[in-house]
């Protein structure tokens, strides 16, 4: 399968694209994580990726798009892939139509997921990732570690990310609603889009999600 994951920040994206990436069997792309992989490298692109993520705006298109390019030509995605994360406005969802035209192929489905504003601002302001590996994510209410600052599944440093501070995630809200919401009417168009809620246990959501793709509803 073919899918896009979309959905404001703090909607639990990437822990349900984990999830779901291990179930159907494809890989979990996260244009998020690439970014934030080539930051710890500290090469030329993470460099430059830094100053757009810490503000809370977006990395510009052409990087961004021949980087996920370059990810999506590997070959675990041949057979399928999730998106998390990309594409986040038209021009980036119009690149990867033509991408994968060019290819013969096309998405199977768009997943959004639907939170309330003030639910994902409290699930980022307490959001706490592992250093060793970003699907290690803990909520210091919701789902505290078992001991504080340390990852129950590797023993990693858990941090909070730059850009969950409260200003950063404003500006990531805002950019969500102004640039990354149009794409869903962009796949609506194409019938693709199947809407779930985010909120309750994250296994319902598991579940929910996988329920609506096999329905294509
Ligand atoms: P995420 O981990 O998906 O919340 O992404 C964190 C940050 O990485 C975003 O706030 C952007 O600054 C940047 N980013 C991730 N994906 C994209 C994208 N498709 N286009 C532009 N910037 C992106």
């Amino acid at each position: 399968m073919r899918i896009v994951l979309v959905g404001p920040p703090g909607a639990g994206k990437g822990t349900q694209a984990t999830r779901l990436a291990e179930k159907l069997r494809i890989p979990h792309i996260s244009t998020g994580d690439l970014f934030r992989a080539n930051i710890s490298r500290q090469t030329e692109l993470g460099k430059l990726a830094k100053s757009y993520m810490d503000a809370g705006n977006l990395v510009p298109d052409e990087v961004t798009i021949a980087m996920a390019k370059d990810r999506m030509s590997q070959p675990d995605a041949e057979n399928g892939f999730l998106l998390d994360g990309f594409p986040r406005n038209v021009s980036q969802a119009e690149a990867l139509d033509e991408l994968l035209k060019a290819e013969g192929i096309k998405l199977d489905a768009v997943l959004d997921l639907e939170a309330p504003e003030d639910e994902v601002v409290k699930r980022i302001a307490g959001r706490r990732v592992c250093r060793k590996d970003s699907a290690h994510v803990f909520h210091v209410t919701y789902s505290p570690p078992k001991q504080d600052g340390v990852c129950d599944y590797c023993g990693g440093e858990l941090y909070q990310r730059d850009d969950d501070s409260e200003e950063t995630v404003r500006t990531r809200l805002e950019v969500y609603h102004t640039q990354t919401e149009p794409i869903i009417d962009y796949y609506r168009a194409q019938g693709l889009v199947v809407t779930i809620s985010a909120m309750g246990p994250v296994d319902e959501v598991t579940s929910r999600a996988l329920e609506a793709l096999k329905s294509g509803q």
